[in-house]
C-alpha cells in the first residue's frame, strides 16, 4: 500500500533528509587512502546522533552498522569493517539513512578514493546522471515505469548495466514502503505517481553484467563478474510543483 504524505509530513521528511545528506557528505569528504570503512561508519553515526536522529540502517533486519559501505565490486550492503582499509584508486559507495521525528531520509553516493582511473570516473558520473534522469520523471501523473525506463536507457546507452535484483522504494515512516522503484522498465507502466508520494530512487550501475550475488554474511552484494559498480540515491517527494529532493544539505 502506498502511503501519501501531507505537506507537513514532507516538511518533516526534509529534516530527516537533510541529516542523512549531511552525514553522507561528511563520510564522503573523509574518504582517502588509509581510512577504514569502520571509521567512515563512525563519522556517519556520530553526526546523525548529534542531530538527535537515529541511523536508519543500524540493526535494520540485523544490519550491524549505521552505513552500508561498498568498495569497488561490492554493489550494496557492504558491512563497515576495521579491516577494510581504503586504497588509492578505490571507489566507495556509501548509503546512509536517518530517522528523525518519525520519518526516514535515505541517500547514497559513490566517492573516489585518491586518483581513480577514467573508467571508474565515467561509471560514477553515469550513475549519478542516471539518478537525475529518473528524478526528472518523478512527476505526478507519470508512472513508476517512466522513472525506471529513463534510468535504464541512460545507463544502457553508455554500455553499462543496471542491477535488477535490488530496487528503489517508497520511504516515509518506514524505511522501505511501497511502491518498488526498479531501475529498469517500460514507460507508461506500473504504479501511477501522485502528489504526496515519497520515494527513494537509487540506480545501481555495473561496468559489466547486471548479475549480482550475495556473500555468506547475507548482506554484502557483489557483482557476479567482479567488475566495478556504483550507486547513487536520493529521497524525493512528488508534489504539485514537481519533484523535490528531500536529501539535500548545504
Ligand atoms: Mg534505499
Amino acid at each position: 500500500m502506498v502511503v501519501l504524505k501531507t505537506t507537513r509530513e514532507i516538511e518533516i521528511m526534509k529534516n530527516a533528509g537533510r541529516i542523512a545528506s549531511k552525514a553522507l557528505k561528511l563520510a564522503g569528504v573523509a574518504v582517502e587512502p588509509g581510512i577504514s570503512t569502520l571509521e567512515l561508519d563512525s563519522i556517519v553515526r556520530k553526526y546523525i546522533e548529534s542531530e538527535g536522529a537515529k541511523p536508519s540502517f543500524l540493526n535494520y533486519g540485523g544490519f550491524p552498522a549505521s552505513a552500508c559501505i561498498s568498495v569497488n565490486n561490492v554493489v550494496i550492503h557492504g558491512i563497515p569493517s576495521k579491516n577494510c582499509i581504503l586504497k588509492n584508486g578505490d571507489i566507495v559507495s556509501i548509503d546512509v539513512g536517518a530517522f528523525f521525528e518519525g520519518f526516514h531520509g535515505d541517500n547514497a553516493a559513490t566517492f573516489a578514493c585518491g586518483d581513480i582511473g577514467s573508467e571508474a570516473q565515467k561509471l560514477i558520473d553515469t550513475t549519478k546522471e542516471s539518478l537525475y534522469e529518473g528524478i526528472k520523471k518523478a512527476q505526478s501523473g507519470n508512472r513508476i515505469g517512466d522513472i525506471s525506463n529513463a534510468i535504464q536507457r541512460y545507463v544502457e546507452a553508455r554500455s553499462y548495466s543496471v542491477v535488477r535484483d535490488f530496487v528503489g522504494h517508497g520511504v516515509g515512516a518506514k524505511l522501505h514502503e511501497d511502491p518498488s522503484v526498479p531501475n529498469y522498465g517500460t514507460p507508461g507502466r506500473g504504479v501511477r505517481l501522485l502528489s504526496g508520494m515519497t520515494i527513494a530512487i537509487e540506480p545501481m550501475v555495473n561496468v559489466g553484467a547486471c548479475k549480482v550475488k550475495v556473500l555468506e554474511d547475507e548482506w554484502t552484494t557483489v557483482t557476479a563478474d567482479g567488475k566495478l559498480s556504483a550507486h547513487f540515491e536520493h529521497t524525493v517527494a512528488i508534489t504539485p510543483n514537481g519533484a523535490i529532493i528531500l536529501t539535500q544539505s548545504e
